[in-house]
């Protein structure tokens, strides 16, 4: 809040060309249908709380460990974030520094890895991340990579499968969890394989780490040896990334191997593969805004919220069902519902495109065995926490299904896809967020 209780108002008087792509955003955010299952709406304070003047703020190294002095202030908050993510997902360890989820991954595979050795993820095109093992990221390129599947029929990871490739390539760590898997990642499984054939188990959390938290989805702490995730998706907080451990060990691998001859901790090793391995001063303002979102997502609420995600998420995929759309796996078990639009004549690309024009945000996906490049898709993955976030339950999953299926059935229909937008901005009116902006 600005001058004259007008919201931006600092921001509007000092350069109104930024302020209008602001209000353009703001508009944009609260008058559309944000179904992108990756997105959400962080609350107001965590809002302030990421523009706060922490920004300001160099504190390179760790609390009670810094670089630079001034830090008393800033490793209060950093101690706050790191004891509620402890608390949050029953863990012994938490670096809350990472800046992505990307940073996350990358600095945790160069704790555990040298440059060559072998990693197994899913494959991208099946559900799982860039930073898996992907041609085009640092993991496919720095490391050795071999990609799991999943199941033509089922849609889920086959564990035999699974088994018979790690058996054949030996890989030093697997990566389980993704970015379009439907269903709960099976860690229990993944460690049985992991034991067997000697690897490391790491667990990707980015996407379901709400309902994990919330204990709507099996915790991987149990099982793996190491947990990263984001903190802007389920999780409800601002965009960041994690490293977590349910147990602390030793270890004698990784970039930073000991020379002192000492065993070091592995979270000694995290500690520095994410900084200075990958990363130089934290973004201070984002791990105080990261302690306030786990502190929300302690508060009893936020059970009930992700327990709604997980209710809208199964009731629009029966609606769907209903519908006869083909979804991946059947069904979904999480907040993401991936679509195969192959009996529909539609592409994903222009799904994706006709749905923005009707006010409704979703992304075109590869689906399992996509015989489309990733430029066009045959599908496209929708999810449920924001529209959750901004109070929605059943009566609106079965209209934004409606309202969706209008427009696949009639891609190209401009009036029907101007008529679907004035539904859904009238939907969003009743469902606003950030009224505090409008006070
Ligand atoms: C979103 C996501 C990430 C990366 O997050 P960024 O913050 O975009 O770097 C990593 N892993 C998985 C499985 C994800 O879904």
């Amino acid at each position: 809040m600005g001058a004259n209780n007008e919201p931006y108002s600092f921001i509007k008087d000092n350069d109104s060309e930024l302020y209008n792509v602001l209000m353009r955003e703001v508009s944009r955010e609260e008058e559309t249908l944000e179904l992108i299952a990756s997105e959400n709406f962080v609350s107001y304070p965590v809002l302030e709380m990421a523009g706060s003047l922490m920004t300001n703020k160099y504190a390179e190294g760790y609390p009670g460990a810094r670089y630079y002095g001034g830090c008393e202030f800033v490793d209060q908050a950093e101690d706050l974030a790191r004891d509620r993510a402890k608390k949050l997902f029953n863990c012994d360890y938490a670096n809350v520094q990472p800046h992505s989820g990307s940073q996350a991954n990358m600095a945790t595979l160069m704790t555990f890895l040298s440059v060559g050795d072998t990693i197994m993820g899913l494959d991208l095109a099946h559900g799982g991340h860039l930073t898996h093992g992907s041609s085009v990221s640092f993991s496919g390129q720095l490391y050795n990579s071999v990609s799991y599947q999943v199941e033509e029929g089922t849609g889920r990871v086959n564990f035999d499968d699974v088994y018979d490739l790690a058996k054949k390539y030996q890989p030093k760590i697997i990566i389980c969890g993704g970015s379009a898997y439907p269903r709960h990642i099976e860690f229990d499984k993944f460690r049985e394989i992991a034991s067997k054939v000697g690897a490391f188990l790491m667990a990707d959390i980015a996407h379901p780490s709400g309902l994990v938290a919330a204990g709507l989805h099996p915790s991987p702490m149990p099982y793996c040896d190491v947990v990263t995730t984001t903190t802007h998706k389920t999780l409800r907080g601002p965009r960041g990334g994690m490293i977590m451990m349910g147990k602390d060990f030793e270890n004698e691998w990784g970039i930073t191997a000991p020379k002192s001859g000492r065993t070091k901790l592995v979270s000694e090793l995290l500690n520095s593969a994410v900084m200075p391995g990958v990363q130089g001063g934290p973004l201070m303002h984002i791990i105080a805004a990261k302690a306030l979102a786990f502190g929300e997502a302690l508060d009893p609420s936020f059970k009930v919220y992700a327990q709604n995600i997980v209710d809208n998420a199964k009731t629009m995929s029966n609606e769907l069902l209903s519908k006869d759309y083909r979804l991946i796996s059947g069904g979904t078990d999480t907040h993401v519902i991936l679509i195969d639009l192959t009996n529909k004549n539609v592409t994903g690309k222009s799904a994706e495109k006709a749905l923005e024009k009707a006010g409704i945000t979703v992304n075109k996906n590869m689906i399992p065995f996509d015989k489309r490049s990733p430029f066009i898709t045959s599908g496209i993955r929708i999810g449920t926490p924001a529209i959750t976030t901004r109070g929605m339950s059943s009566d609106e999953m079965a209209l934004i299904v409606q309202l969706i299926d209008d427009i696949i059935n009639d891609i190209d229909n401009e009036d029907k896809i101007n008529k679907t937008r004035s539904t859904v901005s009238s939907l969003c009116k009743s469902f606003p967020i950030y009224s505090e902006l409008h006070k």
